[in-house]
């Protein structure tokens, strides 16, 4: 190839791909964009623009009013092109069942389909609505609204005078009766319930990550023991851990910081009581020196955790005592130690309906070796109580959201109405 030639090959392969950017898109059905579902004001789907914005507003507003008078749901799709090949027919009937349009109950939708470059028009009735608009006038509204200005380019005519004698037809008080959904309008849509659950949710996440925080703040703040601050932590700290994944993670920062705390607040080394120094943790030998014997059988069960600091200075030592919160031994009566176990649990005497019984439990404890017993009352049996009636009814919502989309109600068609080429 000579430099002329390759040039020429170069501008060829550029104008033919602008040709190919430049041609309209051919829709599929799946490609037609469901304007109703972002904006529920809106029933037509122009994407190429064929209507003008003015006309566009218009037919809204017309298929909008039908929509709210008779609860039928017009809709009309005007595009370029849906390819050569494809049968409109076809097309409509997939377009219109892929969406659902129409109320299931009613089945009275209506969709007119309009494919520019193949100069096809479908109007395509629901079952229910077949009554309203037959075949017969439906090939009339073809011939007589659409197709004489269609010829002459004049589309943004042509569709609403289509829609006008549509809104005529439908809005007619004894079809209105005839066409009259049971279902709301946009009832298949996300329903503002779950939007207003989902906001209560939310809210209810934020307010209970607030209080945790919130309590975490108020026990480091309170002016109680480090050891006791540590024990109320802990308490938190299972309810904690559970509310987190239950509440998106809001509470997490919470929770890091109730963690944090805890290990602060127990390994920090304490300041000297007599000599403020920085006191310093007692090693095995020192612990066994400064712990009781009840405090070394609480350590060896645990039922009891015993941090000892000694000061380095003057030699004070100090006990700190965290209890286990889910260990099984009870404080002894005797000595005191929590290191009461249960051994034994008898019924003396069963509970009836009408007299409670009676129970004896038996410690033993592993400090002192003592044994307890412990009578306890049982209630008295109750009579189950049948409950009568359902749960109450819903709760109230929170006033208006702002969502704005809709949903076409499911209605389904049997290939009526009237389809032609102009
Ligand atoms: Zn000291
Ligand atoms: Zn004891």
């Amino acid at each position: 190839m000579t430099m002329k030639h390759r040039l020429l090959f170069l501008i060829a392969i550029l104008l033919s791909a602008v040709a190919a950017a430049s041609a309209g898109k051919v829709y599929g059905v799946k490609d037609i964009p469901n304007v109703h579902v972002a904006d529920r004001t809106r029933f037509l789907s122009n994407p190429d623009g064929v209507i003008s914005a003015r006309a566009q507003q218009l037919a809204d507003s017309i298929m909008s009013d039908i929509w709210s008078k008779s609860s039928a749901e017009v809709v009309t799709v005007v595009v370029e092109d849906i390819g050569d090949d494809t049968d409109p027919d076809t097309f409509a009937t997939e377009l219109f069942e892929q969406w659902g349009i129409g109320k299931k109950d009613k089945d009275n939708g209506l969709l007119l389909l309009v494919a520019v470059n193949q100069r096809a028009a479908v109007l395509r009735t629901g079952y229910g609505i077949e009554g309203v608009v037959p075949d017969i006038t439906g090939g009339k509204i073809l011939r007589h609204d659409l197709f004489p200005r269609f010829r002459e380019g004049d589309y943004d005519g042509g569709v609403i005078a289509a829609l006008s004698t549509l809104n005529t037809i439908i809005t007619d008080p004894e079809a209105r009766e005839e066409l009259m959904s049971v279902y709301g309008n946009d009832a298949g849509a996300g329903s503002n319930d779950g939007e207003e659950m989902w906001k209560a949710y939310l809210l209810f996440c934020l307010v209970i990550s607030s209080l945790l925080v919130g309590y975490v703040l108020l026990v480091l703040v309170s002016g109680a023991e480090p050891q006791e601050k540590y024990t109320r932590l802990q308490k938190m700290r299972l309810l904690t851990a559970v509310a987190t994944p239950f509440c998106l993670f809001m509470p997490a920062p919470a929770l890091l910081l109730l963690l944090w705390q805890m290990k602060r607040l127990r390994h920090e080394a304490p300041k000297c009581p007599r000599c403020s120094t920085r006191m310093r943790r007692a090693t095995p030998e020192e612990e066994s020196r400064w712990l009781t014997p009840a405090q070394q059988t609480e350590r060896r069960i645990r039922s009891v955790e015993h941090d000892v600091w000694i000061c380095p200075s003057c030699d004070y030592g100090m006990v700190r005592s965290y209890p286990n919160p889910s260990s099984p031994y009870q404080k002894c009566d005797h000595c005191g130690a929590k290191a009461a176990r249960q051994i034994d649990n008898r019924v003396l005497r069963p509970a009836s309906y009408s007299m409670e019984g009676e129970g004896a439990q038996t410690f033993y404890c592993e400090n002192c070796g003592n044994q307890t017993h412990k009578r306890y009352r049982i209630p008295r049996k109750q009579r189950p109580v049948v409950i009568v009636g359902g749960l109450g009814g819903r709760g109230g919502g929170f006033g208006g959201g702002g969502f704005s989309g809709g949903s076409f109600g499911g209605g389904m068609t049997g290939g009526g109405g009237a389809s032609g080429r102009w």
